[in-house]
């Protein structure tokens, strides 16, 4: 499944609707979708807020589902600013618009989803790939 949606926060809810439906193909319960939702929102939110600074810019989704395994692969990638310092940007309550945001996005994001590894370069852009298993 492949998804390209300007930034625009109109498009945030449409985007976590795209991928809560595309994992109904692994039987997901309520609450596992539930979580993806959350995880793929604030994934977007950031790409929009902080990759592109609320300018224009293309948000490119992409899933994978392994239906034997039942496990769920998401990619949000971004061509905007890009993260200088991962590790500090993914510590909890660490927000670069401090008084503004809370810093709480990628916390939910490791809270919600099993894995999540993020690649960025500065100028370049980001990418956020989550996985989760459905059923444990
Ligand atoms: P909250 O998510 O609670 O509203 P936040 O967005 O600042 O606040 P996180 O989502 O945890 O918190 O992100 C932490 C920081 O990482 C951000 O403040 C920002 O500096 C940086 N960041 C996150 N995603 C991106 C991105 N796609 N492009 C550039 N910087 C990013
Ligand atoms: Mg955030």
């Amino acid at each position: 499944m492949s998804l390209e949606i300007e930034s625009d926060p109109r498009n945030e809810s449409f985007a976590r609707v795209v991928v809560a439906s595309f994992m109904t193909r692994i039987n997901p319960t309520l609450e596992e979708v539930a979580d993806v939702k959350t995880a793929v929102s604030e994934a977007v939110t950031n790409a929009i807020v902080h990759g592109y600074d609320e300018g224009e810019g293309r948000i490119i989704i992409k899933a994978v589902t392994d239906v034997e395994e039942r496990t769920l692969e998401v990619w949000i990638t971004d061509r905007g600013k890009g993260i200088e310092d991962i590790k500090k940007a993914m510590e909890p309550m660490y927000t670069s618009r401090p008084g503004e945001r809370s810093g709480m996005g990628f916390s939910f994001m490791e809270a919600f989803m099993d894995q999540v590894e993020v690649v960025s370069a500065p100028g370049k852009g980001t990418t956020v790939t989550m996985r989760k298993k459905i059923g444990r």
